[in-house]
C-alpha cells in the first residue's frame, strides 16, 4: 500500500530496528516505546484489522510472537509482558496495518491499559446470550 507506513517499513523505505524477520513477517523495535524492548510484529502483507488478515498469518500470528518474546526476554531480563492489537481509531490504532504489540514490563506502573466499572451482573447473564448466538 502506497502511503503506509509499514509498508514502507517492510519494503525498506524507511529504517527501523529489525529483530526477527521471515517470508511472512517482521518484528521491529517501537519508535515511541512504551518499555523497553517494546516490539511490533508485523505481518508483511497489508491488512489493516485483525479480521482483514489471511486465516494463513493469522494461524502463525501466535508461534512468531511466542519466539519473540522468548528472544526478548533471554536480552532483557523480564517474566511479566502484555501483548496488545489495537483495531480501529476508537481502540487506539494509529499505524492502519495490523500489528500487534509485545510489551515487556518492569514495573506495575509504567501502563495503565484500562479502568474497570461496576457492572450488573443480570446484564452480562442477557448478553452472554446474545453473543453466544451471533457467534457462528
Ligand atoms: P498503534 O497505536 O497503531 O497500535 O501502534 C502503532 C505503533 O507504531 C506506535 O506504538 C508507534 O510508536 C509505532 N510507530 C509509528 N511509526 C513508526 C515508525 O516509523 N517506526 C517504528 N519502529 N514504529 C513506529
Ligand atoms: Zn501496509
Amino acid at each position: 500500500m502506497e502511503n503506509c507506513i509499514f509498508c514502507k517499513i517492510i519494503n525498506g523505505e524507511i529504517p527501523s530496528f529489525t529483530v526477527y524477520e521471515d517470508d511472512d513477517f517482521k518484528a521491529i523495535l517501537d519508535l515511541s516505546p512504551a518499555t523497553k524492548g517494546h516490539t511490533l510484529v508485523i505481518p508483511k502483507e497489508h491488512s489493516i484489522t485483525l479480521l482483514d488478515l489471511s486465516k494463513d498469518r493469522a494461524e502463525k500470528l501466535l508461534e512468531i510472537t511466542k519466539k519473540i518474546v522468548n528472544g526478548l526476554k533471554s536480552v532483557l531480563n523480564f517474566s511479566n509482558y502484555n501483548i496488545i492489537q489495537n483495531n480501529g481509531k476508537l481502540a487506539g490504532q494509529t499505524v492502519e496495518h495490523f500489528h500487534l504489540h509485545i510489551i515487556p514490563r518492569y514495573s506495575v506502573e509504567e501502563i495503565t491499559l484500562w479502568v474497570p466499572h461496576e457492572n450488573d451482573p443480570s446484564v452480562n447473564n442477557s448478553l452472554a446470550d446474545e453473543i453466544r448466538n451471533a457467534i457462528k
